[in-house]
């Protein structure tokens, strides 16, 4: 394990090339050229939080809200299915309306029709209704940090804290959950020192899945006018990420893929091995906007799909339609 001052010094060098190389024989290693598939479904943007980075944020009346019915989100899984995505994830902001029930019965009836994983991707909520999902069938939860400062996460998640997110990552891994958690880099005030510290909290952490993409403003948000993350940043926390944490599935994030047309190919050259393409429907696929640029791509899910596994296999990647999950890291949460 590298310390959080050698973590900085490796953000702060002049050159990442050496790092990159590094990561990418972890990589290698651990994974060769295979590249995991997550297909995301993105079945609501209603939220009754208001975090200062999102576009879904409630107080932002410029978004014409949406949720999909059961139905709809199992025709997403089954094109995820048939598009060769070894997992789906569920993925919504947090519908203060939500009923949990609609979440279990989706998640039975995906495991009726098929036995690929499901991740859950659902924000905050209590530990009940965690073990209930988890008792439904559930098998990954994700549940990004965003960051461990906790002056800057208090600012951008209002209400929240880093003790409240930690203890609900605790409680997912004890209730039998392969857990991701993650970061935004480049959010306003982050400092390097900062995010090493971030990096280095991350890695101690048991996690199944670690997830690093850059901010990236949303105009409709009171960080609009910000300036994005550093995509450079990005690749060198998800390079650091890899050699720190072996056999975790890290993502070549599609915020890479926002700022730079080839940005989940140098996300993998960064040492990560999934992509979490959109199985969203068209037609709503454009309103899940939590940040310009997601969801951007033109065309039909299976010809986005299929453009990405086409840039994977043109960059040297084998896309997977594997389960792809993590070895076990740790029994229970190390001391935190
Ligand atoms: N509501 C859930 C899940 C949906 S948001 C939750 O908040 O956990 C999914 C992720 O989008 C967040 O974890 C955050 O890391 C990312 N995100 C939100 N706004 C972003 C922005 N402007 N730039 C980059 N990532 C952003
Ligand atoms: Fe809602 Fe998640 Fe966006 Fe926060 S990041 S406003 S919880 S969707």
């Amino acid at each position: 394990m590298m310390t959080p001052q050698e973590i900085l010094e490796a953000l702060e060098a002049e050159n990442a090339q050496s790092l990159f190389v590094h990561a990418r024989l972890v990589r290698d290693s651990v994974f060769g050229k295979e590249v995991f598939q997550r297909g995301v479904v993105e079945f609501s943007n209603n939220c009754r939080k208001n975090c200062h980075y999102c576009g879904l944020r409630c107080s932002n009346a410029n978004l014409e809200r949406f949720a999909l019915t059961k139905d709809e989100i199992l025709s997403a899984v089954n094109m995820a299915v048939e598009c060769g995505l070894g997992t789906v994830v569920l993925q919504s902001g947090e519908d203060a309306d939500l009923d949990p029930r609609f979440i279990g019965d989706t998640i039975e009836c995906i495991k009726e029709l098929t036995d690929i994983p499901v991740t859950l991707c659902l924000g905050d909520h209590d530990r009940d209704i965690y073990k209930y999902w988890r008792a439904c069938g559930a098998d990954r939860y994700l549940l990004k940090m965003e960051t461990f400062d906790r002056e800057l996460h208090a600012r951008f998640r209002p209400g929240q804290s880093v003790a409240g997110r930690l203890s609900r990552l605790e409680m997912l891994c004890n209730l039998g959950y392969e857990t991701g958690s993650g970061l935004i880099t480049g959010l306003p005030g982050m400092t390097p020192e900062i995010l090493a510290h971030d990096l280095y909290r991350l890695s101690e952490l048991p996690l199944g899945m670690i997830a690093v993409g850059p901010f990236i403003p949303h105009p409709d948000t009171s960080l609009g006018r910000s300036r994005s993350g550093c995509v450079e940043e990005s690749l060198r926390a998800t390079a650091l990420l890899r050699i720190m944490n072996q056999g975790v599935n890290i993502p070549a994030t599609s915020a890479l893929d926002a700022l730079l047309p080839n940005g989940r190919e140098q996300g993998l050259e960064a040492g990560a091995n999934v992509v979490m393409p959109s199985v969203t429907p068209e037609s709503v696929r454009y309103e899940y906007s939590i940040y310009p640029g997601k969801n951007s791509s033109a065309g039909t899910v299976p010809e986005s799909v299929s453009n990405l596994q086409q840039r994977l296999k043109a960059a040297g990647y084998q896309p997977s339609s594997a389960r792809g999950g993590s070895p076990d890291r740790a029994a229970k949460f190390k001391d935190i």
